[in-house]
């Protein structure tokens, strides 16, 4: 994605069974590290308690072979967060860890509660003489309510009829490790296996680096315990009250091309959207080319159902960080200027397609169209691998509010002449859908349509328990 502030909520690893379960799971977020840059954390059970090392930053600086040593346990949980509640700070890295009266249990959670103001005002009336919590995040809430009831399974369905929105989550107890999905599914969570030893990732490009062999998604609304006994499901809801809303947009832009998501193999569905693409958008052009690297499976596509040779206009500088996951405006708008470049003889002279996953705030897709007409490119043509987006995301990825979303505010042609393209062409919300395997109904829209499976009971912004004296 070129254009986008987007960044995602954070990228989740566990695994029980396995003498080197901590270093599984430095390997299980280093391959996540797309979904969260900001801080890393892992915790892991020694002498039947949880012993943890976190800390801002990515994966390889947080984690050195002695702090990973230190850690050494039979099972572990990790996390890569960018924050979407609570600050980007240290005290809100995770998993959080919490010494309970009946046991020690850490948690890292992916995705978004649209009620935790509403259920931290609850907390607070029933302890006001003092302050119960230690963070701003979200999650933190969600540990309290699990700690109420004595067994942790009954704790976690006790959780899960109060909490709302969007959550895959994996627990770290001194005896399992239990994975977690919301009755949506909003999220993507993977089990896999390898021998005796079981993990459980956001995305199964966690799972290769291991050869840990992919199993099946954690479904909507279950629940997975890994103990000594091996593995047992269990569900908070009877599953025909689930309701699949899979965020679509992790295949559109977030997760990785390998991974496979939702029953999908993420690079195969952004080649189905780029064919949909030039089917719905074709243009008369001398080259297709993608805005790496997340542009790339879709322009693939768009030149072969088009025929248009693929070439590689822009070279991406892959030391400079994901824009949209630097956490302040200021540190984005010079990433985005050093991030890629164009090798003029490709373009020069030529009418060029430009494939791109989304425009957010249109600014930075003006940069690069500039810099291809000041290659020389004859004509641009932009296209887009998923509707315009218009609405706000409450389920954990941090769109701006939408008066800072383009499509939200302009015509498509408007768009167009802000960007200064020649042609410009969205994908349609059917072509998007139709380029994955399950039933349109089965996925979240809502950034594009406003049409929300779960509504905010509070507004929903990153800094709602910040603000609070
Ligand atoms: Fe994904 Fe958009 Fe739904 Fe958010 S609103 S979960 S980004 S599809």
């Amino acid at each position: 994605m070129s254009d986008s502030p987007l960044k995602e909520a954070c990228g989740l690893f566990g695994v029980f069974g396995a003498p080197n379960a901590v270093e599984l799971t430095y390997l299980g977020l280093y391959a996540q590290q797309h979904r969260g840059q900001e801080s890393a954390g892992i915790a892991s059970v020694q002498n039947g308690r949880i012993v943890h090392h976190k800390d801002m930053g990515l994966v390889a600086d947080v984690f050195s072979k002695d702090s990973l040593a230190l850690l050494r346990s039979h099972a572990a949980i990790g996390h890569v967060r960018y924050s979407t509640t609570g600050a980007s700070l240290q005290v809100n890295a995770q998993p959080l860890v919490v010494d309970t009266a009946h046991s020690m249990i850490a948690v890292g959670h992916n995705g978004n509660l649209v009620n935790s103001s509403a259920l931290r005002r609850d907390f607070e009336r029933q302890q006001r003489f003092f302050p119960i919590f230690h963070t701003t995040t979200d999650t933190e809430i969600i540990l309290y309510l699990v700690a109420r009831e004595t067994d942790l399974v009954k704790g976690i369905k006790h959780a899960m009829n109060e909490i709302k929105g969007a959550y895959s989550l994996v627990f770290l107890t001194p005896e399992s490790v239990v994975a977690v999905r919301d009755p949506n599914g909003f999220r993507p969570l993977a089990l896999g296996k390898r021998g005796s030893l079981w993990a459980v990732a956001s995305e199964t490009c966690a799972f290769e680096l291991s050869q840990i062999e992919y199993v099946r998604d954690v479904e909507p609304g279950e629940i997975v315990v890994f103990d000594k006994n091996g593995s047992r499901s269990e569900r908070s809801l009877p599953k025909k009250q689930c309701k699949p809303k899979h965020c679509i947009f992790e295949h559109v832009y977030f997760a990785r091309p390998d991974s496979r998501i939702f029953g999908d193999t993420v690079h195969v569905v952004r080649r189905r959207m780029g064919r949909r693409l030039a089917q719905e958008h074709p243009v008369a052009a001398d080259l297709v080319t993608p805005v790496p690297d997340s542009g790339m499976s879709a322009a693939l596509g768009y030149a072969e159902e088009s025929g248009i040779p693929f070439e590689m206009a822009f070279m991406r500088n892959h030391y400079v960080g994901r824009t949209f996951i630097q956490p302040s405006q200021d540190e984005r708008s010079t990433t985005v200027e050093i991030k890629l470049a164009v090798v003029r003889d490709v373009v020069k002279g030529k009418r060029v397609v430009v494939i791109d996953d989304s425009i957010i705030r249109g600014t930075t897709s003006r940069s690069r169209i500039r810099l291809l007409r000041e290659a020389g490119a004859k004509e641009v043509h932009l296209r887009i691998s998923c509707p315009p987006t218009r609405h706000a995301c409450y389920y954990g990825i941090d769109f701006p509010s939408s008066k800072e979303l383009i499509a939200a505010n302009y015509s498509i042609e408007e768009i167009r002449k802000r960007i200064g393209v020649d042609t410009l062409g969205y994908l349609s919300l059917e072509g998007m859908l139709g380029g994955a395997s399950e039933p349109a109904s089965s996925y979240c829209t809502a950034c594009w349509t406003g049409s929300y499976a779960v509504e905010p009971v509070d507004a929903v912004r990153k800094d709602i328990h910040e603000r609070r004296s």
